[in-house]
């Protein structure tokens, strides 16, 4: 720590039961997908080690199973043989090279496990996963506590410094904490000091089994947000319970996986359940770490001043910048890429199975095969465009020492980002372009705003890169020239307002987007958990209640030609809460619908063959986009990326990951 960093509080070590952090920073649990297959160790390993070089005080490996039943997928990661902790060996000693701690965590799915041999405390299903859970017997819940135990000690002998039990996010010990899903009359349920007593047992277990000298974290659930969770009485005399039999910090979750309440995607406030972990802090004696939403050095330094929290863990800000607690402590905290809560390439790849990486950092979970070293052969390099496509191509090529000159036809950096950052709940996207904007300057850049590229301006260049992006594409119909009918690009740039009465063009991403920023009314985070039905578990059981829903400013229709569910292609883990917004704010969406004519009258339609007039006073466009590729005819030697080269299905993920490949290879 130095004490005249911006950040005292958080840089500054702490002392816990079983050993000392060298900073209050947590990267906390991820699964990436690397944990499942012994063959991706050296990248486990690789990708750990960025991150413990970057400064973070304590690492959480992603969730291992102590027994098969809990495996999270068919032969997903498991510890529970010595051969396999001794593979870990070398992992741990790799991260400690760097002066990090690192903790393994213990997972048990329970009726979360994608295998048809889940089980859980009662016979059930989730809904977010196809196979249904028996009910296991109480001699195997005897049994399961002492798999975590065994597992700890695996962990202990292949170096690691401690476990995070898992128990949180509606996983097993979740799972026999909530009389949502425990039915049971034995002695593991029936009352919540029995629903209580397989996390108590685990934690005694593996604390009997590991001694003092090792890390002992619980993620405990704050607040369920499902029906039939816990109670906030039930949550603090369990943390009461736990900490009696040796847990050394309290990790905290939100929300069980099922929960239908929004924890950690972008349009949740920064730092929304901190209030939280401030009540848990003032009723236990170890250390509590707050989480979920906190993304910024900054946010952090607060809550640990303030009294919030002694420590923060940060999970997905560690995949968007490995660095970030480096930057933070030498005073570059505006250099920090930061995680801005989109899902789309680490959760939701998850979830389909594919390795977690981030969309702002395509090199997270690739940090072995994706490697931006110095160049051997410096270049003058053109970029045109400054989009997300054209700004990692140029930032990543001059960090690895070639000469860039970026051309950018708009008076600002960003392309379409510049729009999506408009979109209420999504102005984090805002600091992407915040950091595109500081690693240009720190390199040294030559930067040309306001420069539409031409042929004759890439001259002279021993590599030109062209990302010119998209347009949005104007469908043709008749009366499309009308004066009722806006771009989605005039709308978010400010250059019209929408009437009252709005017919939304298109129901892909932006349309929802755009469907959203017209029915939005802005709140404080009260005004955001009433909306959501958020209420305190004190009071509520599992901190549900009814919604209180804004009255939106706008009657929006949302229309697509497809007949097809309106927002299936949104990301896995946040379309359900855009379709959410959508329902809750009244849009009326409209699908098989074919367009005939803009006139002073409306909208003409016919749906399912019938006509509709839509008498609105406003007809967005958000029919997709078209690829600018004027130069790419002129310049046929030129690397073409994003956008520009293919507009169908681009988002940002394509375009940033397209431009960092493209600058490894120049
Ligand atoms: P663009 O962003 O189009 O950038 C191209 C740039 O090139 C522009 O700045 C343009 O001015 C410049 N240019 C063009 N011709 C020239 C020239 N001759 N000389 C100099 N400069 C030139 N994606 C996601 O992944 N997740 C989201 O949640 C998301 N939300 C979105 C919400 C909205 C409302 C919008 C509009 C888009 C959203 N996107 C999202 C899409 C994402 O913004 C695009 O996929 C991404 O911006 C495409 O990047 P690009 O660099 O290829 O092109
Ligand atoms: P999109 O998903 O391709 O949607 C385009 C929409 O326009 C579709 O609903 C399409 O539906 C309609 N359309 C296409 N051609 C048309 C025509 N000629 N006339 C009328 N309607 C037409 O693209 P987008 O919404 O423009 O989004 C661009 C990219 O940004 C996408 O890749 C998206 O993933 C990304 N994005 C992501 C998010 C996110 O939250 N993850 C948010 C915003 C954007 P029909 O053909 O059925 O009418
Ligand atoms: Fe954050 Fe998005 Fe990267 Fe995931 S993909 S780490 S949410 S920026």
């Amino acid at each position: 720590m130095t004490s005249d960093s911006a950040y005292p509080h958080l840089l500054s070590p702490i002392d816990v039961l079983g050993g000392q952090l060298r900073n209050r920073v947590i990267m906390g649990s991820m699964h990436t997908g690397l944990e499942d297959r012994p063959w991706h160790h050296s990248e486990l390993t690789a990708y750990f080690v960025e991150r413990a070089r970057g400064g973070v005080g304590l690492i959480v490996t992603g969730g291992y199973a102590p027994t098969i039943r809990g495996w999270l997928t068919p032969l997903g990661a498991q510890l529970t043989s010595a051969v396999t902790a001794r593979r870990h060996r070398s992992l741990t000693a790799a991260v400690h090279e760097h002066g990090a701690k690192i903790a393994l965590q213990l997972l048990h799915a329970g009726r979360y496990g994608y295998t048809p041999f889940a089980v859980s405390a009662s016979a059930s299903k989730s809904p977010i996963t196809p196979f249904s859970a028996s009910e296991m017997s109480a001699r195997s819940v005897d049994r399961t506590a002492t798999a975590f135990a065994r597992s700890a000690r695996l962990a202990q002998r292949a170096g690691y410094d401690g476990v995070e039990i898992m128990g949180s996010e509606g996983y097993l010990l979740n799972q026999f904490l909530a009389p949502r899903t425990n039915h049971r009359t034995d002695a593991w349920g029936g009352t919540p000091e029995k629903r209580m007593r397989l996390a108590v047992e685990v934690v005694r277990r593996v604390r009997e089994a590991v001694g003092e000298d090792f890390l002992l974290l619980y993620r405990i659930s704050l607040i369920d947000l499902v029906e039939g969770g816990q109670t906030w009485q039930e949550v603090v005399e369990l943390a009461q319970r736990l900490e009696e039999v040796g847990v050394s910090i309290f990790n905290t979750g939100i929300g069980w996986h099922e929960a239908r309440v929004p924890t950690i995607i972008t349009q949740v406030p920064q730092g929304a359940w901190a209030d939280l972990t401030a009540r848990l802090r003032r009723e236990v004696g170890v250390p509590v770490s707050a989480s979920n939403r906190i993304n910024s050095p900054q946010m952090a330094e607060q809550l640990i001043a303030d009294g919030s929290a002694d420590l923060v863990s940060m999970a997905r800000p560690f995949l968007a910048d490995p660095e970030f607690v480096a930057k933070a402590s030498a005073g570059r905290a505006d250099e920090i890429n930061t995680c801005i809560a989109c899902n789309q390439a680490c959760l939701d790849h998850v979830f389909v199975g594919k390795r977690a990486s981030c969309l702002v950092n395509p090199r997270a979970g690739r940090e072995t095969e994706l490697v931006l070293g110095p160049t051997r052969q410096v270049k003058k390099v053109a970029v045109v465009g400054a989009g997300p496509a054209g700004l990692s191509a140029a930032v990543a090529a001059a960090e690895r020492g070639h000469v860039v000159t970026l051309f950018e036809a708009g008076a600002e950096l960003g392309g379409q980002f510049r729009y999506a950052m408009r979109i209420p709940g999504k102005a984090d996207f805002g600091e992407t372009l915040r950091y595109f904007r500081r690693r240009l300057e720190v390199l040294g850049t030559t930067v040309r705003l306001g420069t539409p590229a031409t042929a004759a301006d890439l001259e002279g260049f021993d590599e030109v890169v062209l990302a010119t992006g998209v347009r949005p594409r104007v469908p043709a119909m008749p009366g499309v020239d009308h004066p009722s009918v806006v771009t989605y690009a005039d709308l978010l740039a400010g250059q019209v307002r929408a009437g009252p009465r709005v017919a939304v063009v298109g129901a892909g991403g932006i349309g929802v987007d755009v469907s959203h920023f017209l029915t939005h009314v802005d709140t404080d985070l009260a005004g955001w958990k009433s909306r959501w039905g958020v209420a305190d578990p004190a009071v509520h059981r599992g901190g549900l209640t009814e919604k209180d829903l804004p009255v939106p400013p706008r009657a929006v229709w949302l229309l697509q030609r497809k007949t097809t569910r309106i927002g299936a292609g949104l990301g896995k883990t946040s379309g359900w809460a855009h379709r959410i917004n959508l329902r809750d704010a009244g849009v009326v969406q409209l699908t098989g619908v074919t367009y005939e004519r803009i006139d002073d009258a409306g909208l003409h339609l016919l749906v399912d063959g019938q006509p509709q007039l839509l008498d609105v006073d406003t007809i967005v466009l958000c029919a997709g986009q078209e690829s600018v590729r004027d130069l790419a005819e002129e310049l046929p030697g030129a690397h073409v990326i994003g956008g520009a080269e293919v507009a169908a299905e681009l988002d940002a993920e394509r375009a940033i990951r397209q431009g960092v490949e493209l600058a490894a290879r120049l």
